[in-house]
């Protein structure tokens, strides 16, 4: 039998299973094989949300519940990709299609320290580490009190760094009366080398996201551009000069790239771990198109151009859904041996920031929001979301 093969269960792939009419089981000659790292689906866009110890599980998805039961899953971990096979850790798997959706990883941008000294919140795994992590060592600090206060940097304003400061003062409240720590003595810094937080959105908008969290105590560091990591704290530049900013705990949310195994796999033409691909979402290799016929890259391992700017759309949960979505339709036609009929075209529909469990920013088509009415939208896209990946048992407390 012929096999179509999908890497990674994200956005992508999950958009793209969910989206595949029921009759593209029994009407071919193919199995479906699913490769991923882990035995779950997770969100990662509220990954900021397990770091700062909002929440668990609730972001997780068991994917032998989820999976349209003629989708046979694999959990191993994909080291490199070679036309028509795929090297894992523990076995090497043969395919005639090819649907490539293995995510994000952070990107240090070659800063010297970030590695050695930094967390990021990239995956479900790491979250819950970085989440004991800043626990563990409150705890430590309230007990030792050794310091003049505990310092904490979170590095980049985009929107897992904002996300996750909103999040976490909020939680901050409880730990802090827990471990009996005052309020001044915890110091919370985000280093930013734009003159603006968020500044994907209006000036006004993410103005109006520092004020909020200015009055929770969180100092901003702006125009400031990071160029090294030590292990106690951020060496800066900053108006022409070089500063150290102190921190015990470092959090790196300043970009994130593809996955690395694009760039370990020299069957693709990578940049940051991408691949360029054209509007039927396959890579554009130069050197040799034919081999792309039967490969596929959505999510945030593709680069896409905006057709209008010719500028690259920046990587989105909304992009990867879309892309999956559009998928499903391209990948009936080829299992029927037809032609493509229409090239993927994105409609971004606006896009929202939390702050916190109280407030978010954002806009959907031309208008802006923010506030609650902001927030609550934004929980009933992710609401949405869980049911189309597992209708009503995803909201019940034994799923
Ligand atoms: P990002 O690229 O959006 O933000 C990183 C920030 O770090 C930028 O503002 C950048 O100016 C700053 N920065 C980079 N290098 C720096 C340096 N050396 N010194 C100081 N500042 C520096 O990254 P992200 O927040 O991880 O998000 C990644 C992608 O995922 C984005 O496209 C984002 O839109 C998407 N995302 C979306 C959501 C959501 O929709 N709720 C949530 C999380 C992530």
């Amino acid at each position: 039998m012929k096999k179509v093969v999908l890497l990674g269960a994200g956005y992508a792939n999950m958009a793209l299973l969910k989206s595949l009419p029921s009759n593209v089981w029994n009407e071919n000659e193919y199995e479906f094989l699913l490769i991923s790292n882990t035995p779950l689906h997770y969100f990662s866009v509220l990954l900021h949300e397990v770091a700062s110890g909002v929440c668990e599980e609730e972001i997780t998805l068991p994917l032998n519940a989820i999976l349209p039961k003629n989708v046979k899953f694999i959990q191993d971990k994909v080291i490199r990709i070679e036309q028509n096979l795929i090297q894992a850790e523990n076995d090497t798997y043969e395919y005639n299609i090819l649907v490539v959706g293995l995510g994000f990883q952070s990107d240090n941008f070659g800063i010297v320290g970030i590695k050695e000294y930094a967390d990021s919140i990239v995956n479900y795994q790491g979250a819950l580490a970085l989440k004991q992590k800043i626990v563990n060592a409150l705890r430590d600090y309230a007990v030792k009190g050794d310091v003049e206060s505990f310092k904490i940097a979170v590095c980049g304003a985009g929107f897992t760094g904002i996300e996750f400061i909103g999040s976490f003062v909020d939680e901050l409240v409880q730990i802090r009366k827990e471990l009996n720590i005052h309020q001044e003595k915890i110091k919370i810094t985000c280093i930013e080398a734009m003159p603006n937080i968020l500044p994907m959105f209006n000036p006004k908008l993410s103005s109006s996201a520092k004020t909020y969290l200015e009055e929770k105590n969180i100092t901003f560091e702006l125009g400031c551009k990071i160029l090294e990591c030590e292990k106690d704290g951020i060496i800066v530049e900053k108006n022409g000069q070089k500063e150290k900013i102190d921190a015990s705990l470092i959090i790196w949310t300043a970009g994130v790239k593809g996955n690395q195994v694009m760039e370990d796999s020299t069957f693709f033409t990578t940049q940051r771990s991408k691949v360029e691909i054209n509007a039927y979402l396959q890579p554009i290799n130069q050197a040799n198109q034919e081999l792309m016929q039967n490969v596929f890259v959505i999510g945030d391992c593709a680069a896409l151009k905006d057709p209008l700017t010719q500028r690259f759309y920046p990587p989105t949960a909304q992009m990867a859904m879309q892309q999956g979505e559009f998928l499903a339709k391209l990948l009936v036609q080829k299992l029927q041996g037809k032609n493509f009929s229409e090239e993927f075209s994105y409609k971004p529909k606006g896009t929202i920031c939390s702050i916190g469990s109280q407030y978010a920013i954002g806009y959907v088509g031309k208008m802006n929001i923010k506030g609650k009415s902001a927030l609550w939208l934004k929980r009933a896209i992710e609401a949405n979301w869980k049911f189309k990946l597992a209708g009503l048992k995803a909201f019940s407390k034994t799923f």
